[in-house]
């Protein structure tokens, strides 16, 4: 064993449990029989300084199944509030994940959240457990935004135990422990305001400030200097969400990020064929959190977020920050879609260019990432043909729009070609694919995960042999249904 890369060697800083009381609750982990481990995540285990391949299996199992703490742990469940699809709820918090301990590294806090931890005294009706295919959904969905560097929530590693728990049917339980920079959601704002403990809110605002972005510190207001980089962030996420076609598919202020990650994977999705209006969750009857949704629904969530903050900043102030969400939002979805296009430089045409590439996916129901894939791979013997891809007769005409317009750049095509294949994955997280991970797990057969998490963390890369994992689902195929029961 090497002293310094051993999960012994973590120490921990536990801030939130030198908060007020009713901050949070402590919480001893359930212990779970039988449990296995079935993945750890290399890209994961660097956030902490470690090496996947170095970590003792036995003492991260002993973790996972609630056995044994590491030293300088202090678990408990964190009380937040929220609002869940537009309605207030007072009563959240964690309900079946506790944060452990934060540990310290040199790039900073790292929260270590063991979900599916059991019950707290937030978890309402919840069981205080989670399921095999809810854990492996969210940590392959970590490992895929991180492979397309999107900002996110990664879990170390997965495990299986001997529960039966009962959600639509009985399914194995499971637990997942999980990286985040901060676990602080919009909805611990809410919870301080609703209850109009200002001096708290302002404690909570510092706490952001010191321990995450302490640059905005030196600002001459530094509380609006965090609401606007809250804003900032947000947009820059979602432009992201958006250029890559993820569906959150939950997103009530509960599961907002304050510092702009993609938080609580639930009923998400990637799309496959180009569908704006995609709602994956078939509890979401009215589609409010529909794809072409996203950018709207999060201004409203940085809106109630901004309320929040009314006891402490003047309400034109924040809405001056709120209205500098949709240029910021804009402008980044234009820097990624064109680097999608490989558009090197900026012209004005671009806008309409994008967007009827979108409507030219979207009419002919064809598949989102093969077709940007194919798009990059016209000099590659082998690659995605763009003709396979998208059968319609608008392609050729949009073609030549685009051959003239890149024309004008001053990049070969080879170049332009190699740059949109680092921006343009092979290898998406899609839901059929999570689901065939999912079943051969459930059979005890953990290799498919392994594969598909290694895929996932350098998405562009074509490897050889792997031709299965960068398929689209077949055309008649019944879509996989998602809901919250997770
Ligand atoms: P989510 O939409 O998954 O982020 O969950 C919303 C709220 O319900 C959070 O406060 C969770 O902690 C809680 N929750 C979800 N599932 C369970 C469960 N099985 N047991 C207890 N609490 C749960
Ligand atoms: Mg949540």
């Amino acid at each position: 064993m090497t002293g310094k890369t051993s999960l012994e060697s973590l120490t921990f800083d536990n801030v939130w449990s030198r908060f007020p009381d009713d901050f949070f609750t402590r919480v001893t982990p359930t212990v779970w029989r039988d449990t296995r481990l079935l993945d750890v995540s290399p890209t994961a285990a660097m956030r902490l300084g470690l090496e996947a391949e170095t970590i003792d299996r036995g003492r991260l199992t002993e973790l996972m199944s609630g056995e044994r703490l590491l030293p300088g742990m202090d678990p408990l469940a964190q009380k937040y509030t929220g609002h869940q699809f537009g309605t207030y709820n007072p009563s959240l918090g964690d309900g079946r994940g506790l944060l452990l301990g934060e540990a310290v590294t040199p790039w900073g806090p790292v929260d270590l959240h063991l979900k599916g931890a059991g019950q707290t005294p937030y978890s309402r009706f919840g069981d205080g457990r989670a399921v095999l295919r809810s854990s492996i959904r969210e940590y392959l969905a970590g490992e895929a935004m991180a492979g397309l560097k999107i900002p996110t929530t990664l879990a170390l590693a997965v495990a299986v135990n001997g529960e039966k728990v009962m959600r639509e049917r009985v399914e194995p339980g499971a637990t997942l422990l999980r990286l985040a920079e901060s676990h602080v959601r919009f909805g611990h704002f809410e919870w301080l305001y609703q209850q109009r403990r200002v001096e708290d809110l302002e404690r909570l605002v510092r706490h952001v400030i010191d321990r995450h972005r302490p640059d905005l510190a030196q600002s001459e207001a530094p509380i609006e200097a965090m609401f606007q980089d809250v804003v900032t962030r947000t947009a820059e996420l979602i432009a992201r969400w958006q250029a890559y076609g993820f569906v959150h598919a939950v997103m009530n202020t509960d599961n907002m990020s304050i510092l702009g990650l993609t938080l609580d994977y639930g009923p998400y999705a990637f799309m496959d064929r180009f569908e704006s209006n995609l709602t994956p969750n078939h509890t979401d009857a009215t589609g409010r959190y529909a794809f072409d949704q996203q950018p709207g629904v999060a201004l409203w969530n940085l809106t109630v977020l901004g309320q929040s903050l009314t006891p402490l900043v003047a309400v034109e102030r924040l809405r001056e920050i709120l209205d500098s969400y949709e240029p910021t939002l804009q402008a980044a979805y234009a820097i990624l879609m064109r680097a999608r296009l490989g558009l090197e430089t900026e012209r004005e045409e671009d806008a309409q260019l994008i967007e009827d590439w979108l409507t030219l996916l979207e009419r002919s129901r064809a598949d989102f990432h093969r077709s940007f894939r194919a798009l990059s791979d016209q000099d590659v013997i082998g690659g995605l043909s763009l003709g396979d891809e998208i059968q319609d007769a608008g392609l050729e005409g949009w073609l030549e729009r685009y051959r003239e317009r890149v024309s004008v750049e001053s990049r070969s095509d080879t170049e332009r070609l190699a740059a949109m294949r680092r921006v343009n994955p092979l290898y998406v997280l899609r839901t059929h694919l999570a689901q065939h991970v999912i079943e051969a797990a459930q059979e005890g057969d953990a290799e498919p995960l392994v594969t598909f998490r290694e895929l996932l963390s350098s998405p562009f890369e074509a490897r050889p042999g792997m031709q299965a994992w960068s398929e689209a689902p077949p055309r008649n195929a019944p879509p996989v249904c998602l809901s919250c029961s997770s």
